[in-house]
C-alpha cells in the first residue's frame, strides 16, 4: 500500500467520524434536506400506511410494533427507544393500547420536543366485547348488549384494556377517516411548506376509504344482523359499523377456561357459526378445539396489516363467507 493510498483511508477515516458527529441530530437514512429528515412515528403498521399515503416520500415513518408482533404486549427495544428519539411527530392510536401508555412518557422524557397527536381523537370508543362467557349458566341466552355487562367487576385482569374500551379504531373505515384527518392536521403543523399537497393527498385518501366502504357494504349486503366469531375481539368497531354482532372467544385478553369454552361452542352451534377467525400469525389450540367442536374451521384474517384498504376488503369477504 503506498502513501497516497494510506494518506487517502485516512482523510476517509477522519471524514466519517467528522461526518457522523455533525449528522447526530439527523435520521438514520443518511438523507439530510429538511423535509426529507422528518421522522414520524406511529403504533401500528395501518397508521404507517395513513401517514405515508399523506406525505410520501416527505418523511419516514416509525412503525413501533414491528409485523407480526403483538400489540397489546410488545415492549419497545432500547435501540427503538432510541430511534423514537428523532422523532418529530407520535401519532398515537390513543385509544388505550398498552404499549403507547406504557411508552409514551418515557419517549416525551427522551424527546421533548416531538409532537405527540391522539387518532382517536374525535372517535367515540366502545366498550370491548364483554360478552362473559365465564358468568353464563347452562341454557342461557346471550342476548345481553356489550356495555351492560361490564360492572361485575370481580377480578378484572385487564393487562390490556384498561379502561374495558376497544382500542382497535382502525378497524372501521369510518373511524380511519378520522384518523386520517388528525394525522393530516398533524402534518401541516410539522411541515406547513407542504400543505397543499398534503391537503390533495389526504382527501384523494379519503376517496379511497369511501369506495372501500361502498364495496365492503356491497359485500355485506343482506347480511345485516349476522354474527361472526373471533378469537380476538379486534374487530367490534367493524361489526358496529356493517350492522354485525362480533362473538369473542378471548374474555379481557385471557383464553377462556373450560367452562367457558363450552359457553362459547355452545353459542357457536345457537347461532350455526361454522368459523373462528384468528388474527393472523395467532391461531391458538383453543380456537381449532372449538372448531373441532362446532365441524368447522379456522380462518386468518389481519387486523394490522399494512397494506389497509386491500387488506379490509379480503378480510370482509373472509367475514361474508364465515357469517351466521
Ligand atoms: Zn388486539
Amino acid at each position: 500500500m503506498n502513501r497516497n493510498m494510506m494518506v487517502l483511508i485516512f482523510t476517509f477515516i477522519i471524514g466519517i467520524i467528522l461526518m457522523s458527529g455533525c449528522v447526530d441530530e439527523a435520521d438514520t437514512s443518511g438523507v439530510s434536506s429538511d423535509t426529507t429528515d422528518m421522522v414520524v412515528a406511529v403504533s401500528v403498521l395501518p397508521q404507517a400506511e395513513f401517514v405515508e399515503k399523506i406525505a410520501g416520500d416527505n418523511v419516514e415513518v416509525i412503525v413501533v410494533v414491528p409485523p407480526g408482533a403483538d400489540p397489546h404486549s410488545y415492549e419497545p427495544t432500547p435501540g427503538q427507544l432510541k430511534d423514537l428519539s428523532d422523532a418529530k411527530m407520535y401519532a398515537m392510536v390513543g385509544s388505550g393500547l398498552t404499549i403507547e401508555d406504557m411508552m409514551i412518557d418515557k419517549i416525551a422524557d427522551l424527546n421533548p420536543d416531538m409532537m405527540v397527536i391522539d387518532c382517536s381523537e374525535g372517535i367515540a370508543l366502545k366498550e370491548m366485547e364483554a360478552h362473559d362467557h365465564e358468568e353464563e349458566t347452562d341454557g342461557d341466552h346471550h342476548e345481553e348488549e356489550s356495555g351492560d355487562v361490564h360492572d361485575d367487576g370481580a377480578e378484572e385482569h385487564d393487562h390490556d384494556h384498561e379502561n374495558g374500551l376497544d382500542p382497535h379504531i382502525w378497524t372501521s373505515p369510518a373511524n380511519v377517516k378520522i384518523m386520517v384527518e388528525t394525522i393530516y392536521e398533524g402534518l401541516v403543523e410539522l411541515d406547513p411548506e407542504n400543505e397543499s399537497v398534503y391537503l390533495e393527498n389526504k382527501d384523494a385518501y379519503l376517496a379511497e376509504l369511501d369506495a372501500l366502504d361502498e364495496d365492503i357494504k356491497a359485500t355485506l349486503s343482506d347480511k345485516e344482523g349476522s354474527s361472526f366469531m373471533v378469537y380476538h375481539p379486534a374487530w367490534g368497531y367493524f361489526a358496529d359499523h356493517y350492522g354485525l354482532t362480533e362473538v369473542a372467544v378471548e374474555i379481557e385478553g385471557k383464553e377462556p377456561s373450560v367452562k367457558g369454552m363450552q359457553n362459547v361452542i355452545d353459542e357457536a352451534n345457537e347461532k350455526g357459526i361454522k368459523v373462528i377467525f384468528v388474527q393472523s400469525g395467532f391461531s391458538t389450540v383453543s380456537a381449532q378445539t372449538i372448531a373441532n367442536e362446532i365441524g368447522g374451521e379456522v380462518v386468518e384474517v389481519d387486523p394490522l396489516a399494512k397494506d389497509y384498504i386491500d387488506n379490509l376488503a379480503k378480510v370482509a369477504e373472509a367475514f361474508e363467507k364465515g357469517l351466521a
